[in-house]
């Protein structure tokens, strides 16, 4: 039996999502070993943005499904009450404008460019499809998942629940 939604601490999203392992940085000093790594855990689902956000919309008592691959763009969060998609992009992959993790590698800068080109144009028709299809659509990027109080508060605002 539910009472009401589940408030969870600082410390409890912490301890369930492990964020405080998790820094959202990005140079483009790290490896190439280090960068696939990175990738395998962007295109795989539980990363650590992700699951955070999962974290604080269960504690605001919002209910939600995981990534909907029928969906245009294959949302990360679909919460089919409010008709709202939610995507969780990171800086880097996704070119989130002007944050410190935006920044373009210095090797192979022509292939880079392209790429994460080629993501934002995707990004952007997925967006247009979703409206399209009468959907809410929210993107969360991975730098405002480190100010987890504010983050709670925006999803406060969007979802319009109260404090
Ligand atoms: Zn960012």
């Amino acid at each position: 039996m539910r009472t009401g939604p589940r408030v969870l601490d600082a410390q409890q999203i912490a301890l369930r999502t492990n964020v405080s392992a998790w820094k959202p940085r990005m140079t483009d000093r790290i490896t190439p070993e280090r960068r696939s790594w990175n990738m395998s855990r962007i295109k795989g689902r539980d990363t650590g943005p992700e699951k955070c956000v999962r974290s604080l919309l269960h504690g605001l008592g919002l209910r939600f499904t995981l990534r909907n691959t029928r969906l245009p763009g294959k949302p990360d969060i679909v919460l089919p009450r409010w008709r709202t998609v939610i995507f969780v992009h990171g800086c880097f992959w996704h070119r989130h404008e002007n944050c410190h993790n935006n920044v373009m590698p210095k090797t192979r800068p022509e292939f880079w460019e392209k790429k994460l080109g080629e993501n934002v144009a995707r990004d952007q028709r997925s967006v247009a499809a979703m409206r399209q299809l009468g959907w809410r659509v929210h993107v969360i990027w991975e730098c405002e998942v480190a100010d987890e109080a504010k983050l709670r508060r925006s999803l406060q605002r969007v979802f319009k629940v109260a404090p």
